[in-house]
């Protein structure tokens, strides 16, 4: 048999190459980069340790838990993905609009800057607030 087969075949039932696998190989390779040109020590330990944990992940043959994981990332990265968007619309829009949370319900809401104090109603819950804009 080829090592190629006997490699496919060792992996089989096993968990393998997953979206967290692919985005840990990366980490590693930024962390051994950064290491290199910083000489940061602990870097490389941690490059070493987020490798090691890559890999017993990739051979797991705990299919369903590396699963939940590696939905537990996407849930992450998604969720991280849509605050920087909102981060990054906030700045675009900060000279003619001011952000605000409802105290109620946490509903989000924009109202254009300048206009003093005023009382917002929250378009979710019609919540009452006075705020500053
Ligand atoms: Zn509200």
């Amino acid at each position: 048999m080829k090592f190629r087969d006997r490699f496919a075949n060792w992996m089989s039932g096993r968990n393998g190459m997953d979206e967290l696998a692919r985005f840990e190989s990366g980490l590693v390779l930024v962390l051994l980069i950064i290491s290199l040109f910083s000489r940061l020590g602990l870097l490389y330990i941690v490059a070493l340790a987020v490798m090691i944990h890559m890999y017993y992940r990739m051979f797991s043959r705990n299919v369903s838990k590396r699963y939940e994981e590696n939905q537990k990332f996407l849930n992450l990265r998604y969720n991280s993905t849509v605050e920087w968007n909102k981060k990054k619309k906030h700045f675009a829009q900060r000279k003619t609009y001011c952000f605000f949370k409802c105290p109620q319900c946490k509903q989000e809401v924009r109202v254009p800057r300048g206009h003093g104090k005023i009382c917002i109603t929250c378009p979710r819950c019609r919540t009452e607030f006075i705020k500053r804009t």
